[in-house]
């Protein structure tokens, strides 16, 4: 017998339906690539969403036909997340500091046939342009194309085509499985891979997102994603905000302290998500301008291990709660979350802190187990690592133009991340497996040893890598960038670590170096520094 309750497609067009319908007046803020800012509301974003999903039948396409972006977190680029994907297409969001022929692979492996451009990419796209062979129309983000016509032919602009558009679309009634975005992998080696999201998946994944001990967005909230959208769709900040009705802050091209904490301040933000490095050109800049950070009240930190020193800067000096995340784009990304459980009130307040540090527990909609390396599971004692697996509801089964028996084990997603796991679910990241240091057969995290060297105060950046070992086959090295101003002999660096880790797992030495090499969304080229670095104790 079936339950005879209403069946209704859990579509990405119902959440901004919802937030036009219900949220009709809530704010959206948004900084124009070309500057000043510009306001619209939940009512307008999905107004202009149904006119661009008319305007694109206009032009022809077929369902699932993909529509990629290569913009800024603007009013316009939300506009396209509901309209391409409420329409039937797929919203294929691509990362500009690709270099130019990973942009011609994942275009041309996608098939996208209409690319959105911010006026920043018109120099990028026209150095590609007769090397994409499927794109049929580019669209600038812009009320006039300008003079963009002169180095891209054909080029229309935005608000041009969504005059062709009709007010009074109404969504299509699609399956909730059917394709409704796309992101490929930033990958350090190899070809980027591609996650193709569905309706289904994403309006899952936005309520496990608003639960209340999850990210929790609210329709009290003002929201800023600095997070890109084109790094797994802003960690789907977008989808539960129209959700909940919350009123969003949109950042534009300016991702940097000054311009963060201004619009913090100016706009009265509650919840702000990024990756720990745009954190920290916040709070220098935040200490600087001697801004209190007055409204806001949660940061969500992830995409790499956020420093415990940062946590703490947040809480002591803000009073912001830092909620420490991890997932990655084959998850929607959504895998943990770090917020504490009933029994944890009564602890002392050092070890509730204590505990915020690690990765967190899994929402409702993720399972996680570690195994060995063939693929025996192991136990979740908090002290056990193994190879982190996953599987859930938004979870891939299978890559794009790939199949599930090439991408799972045993119907599990191997993460390809080290971790361990505590009784409780609490999820304890040690390393990338390709980065994890074996030093004469035991292991060291380098994520560790990074989250204990940032906080040191004459040090900017700082990575760990395994370099050669004639005796311990690999040993741990920080190569560290300098705080501006600052000087430190590496014996001086290396006595923060002294007391945190076993003398046996502190590195052998520092190496001084400009800048960190960084892939297209903000970690760390570990492989690079190797290459340069990964013979420093041979000589
Ligand atoms: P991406 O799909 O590009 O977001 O990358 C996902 C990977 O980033 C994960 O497999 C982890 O290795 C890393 N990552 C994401 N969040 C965290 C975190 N909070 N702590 C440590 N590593 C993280």
């Amino acid at each position: 017998m079936l339950g005879q309750m209403m069946h209704m497609p859990l579509t990405i067009s119902s959440l901004v339906a919802h937030a036009g319908r219900y949220h009709a007046q809530t704010e959206i803020l948004s900084v124009n690539t070309g500057g000043g800012t510009e306001q619209t509301t939940w009512g307008g974003i999905d107004a202009n969403a149904r006119r661009l999903a008319s305007a694109l039948g206009g032009l022809g396409l077929g369902p699932q036909a993909r529509c990629a972006t290569i913009a800024w977190n603007n009013r316009r680029h939300l506009e396209i997340y509901f309209g391409v994907s409420g329409g039937g297409y797929v919203c294929h969001t691509i990362n500009p500091r690709l270099f130019p022929e990973q942009l011609i692979y994942i275009i041309n492996h996608a098939e996208d046939e209409v690319l959105f451009i911010d006026s920043t990419f018109i120099p990028l796209v026209a150095a590609i342009r007769d090397k994409l062979t499927t794109v049929k129309h580019i669209v600038l983000l812009e009320t006039e194309v300008g003079g963009a016509g002169d180095t891209l032919p054909g080029i229309v602009a935005y608000d041009a085509l969504l005059a062709h558009g009709d007010t009074g679309y109404e969504w299509p009634d699609l399956d909730e499985q059917t394709a409704s975005s796309l992101c490929y992998t930033s990958g350090t080696t190899g070809n980027p891979k591609g996650v193709l999201f569905s309706h289904r998946s994403t309006v899952l994944h936005s309520f496990a997102s608003n639960l209340t001990d999850s990210i929790a967005f609210s329709a009290m909230d003002v929201v800023l994603p600095v997070v890109p959208m084109f790094h797994v769709n802003a960690w789907g900040t977008p989808y539960a905000c129209a959700m909940a009705g919350s009123r969003m802050v949109m950042p534009g091209p300016g991702l940097d302290g000054a311009s963060l904490v201004s619009l913090i301040d100016t706009h009265q933000v509650s919840i702000a998500l990024g990756v720990p490095t745009i954190w920290l050109g916040l709070l220098g800049h935040a200490e600087a301008a001697g801004s209190e950070l007055k409204s806001l009240r949660r940061t969500v930190v992830g995409g790499s291990a956020c420093p415990p020193s940062m946590i703490e800067t947040f809480r002591e000096r803000y009073g912001v709660d830092t909620v420490h995340a991890w997932g990655m784009t084959e998850m929607s990304p959504l895998g943990t979350i770090n917020q504490p459980l009933a029994k944890h009130s009564g602890l002392p307040m050092d070890a509730q802190h204590r505990l915020r540090e690690n990765q967190g527990r899994p929402p409702w909609g993720v399972e996680l187990k570690i195994v060995d390396p063939d693929g025996a599971d192991l136990p979740h004692d908090g002290e056990t690592q193994g190879e982190l697996l996953v599987r859930g509801h938004f979870i891939l089964d299978a890559y794009f133009h790939s199949t599930a028996a090439e991408t799972l084990q045993d119907g599990w997603f191997n993460t390809g991340d080290v971790a361990t796991i505590d009784p409780d679910g609490y999820l304890t990241i040690r390393d990338r497996s390709k980065d994890i240091i074996k030093s004469g057969g035991e292991w060291i995290s380098s994520v560790e040893l990074e989250s204990i060297a940032i906080a040191h105060p004459s040090l900017a950046d700082a990575a760990v890598i395994g370099a050669r070992h004639a005796k311990w086959d690999e040993r741990p090295v920080l190569i560290a960038v300098l705080a501006e101003g600052a000087e430190a002999t590496p014996e001086e660096v290396l006595q923060i670590f002294e007391g945190r880790v076993a003398r046996w797992q502190v590195p052998d030495t520092v190496v001084f170096t400009d800048v960190l090499p960084r892939n297209a969304t903000g970690k760390v080229l570990k492989r690079n520094l190797r290459d340069k670095f990964g013979e420093v104790l041979l000589v």
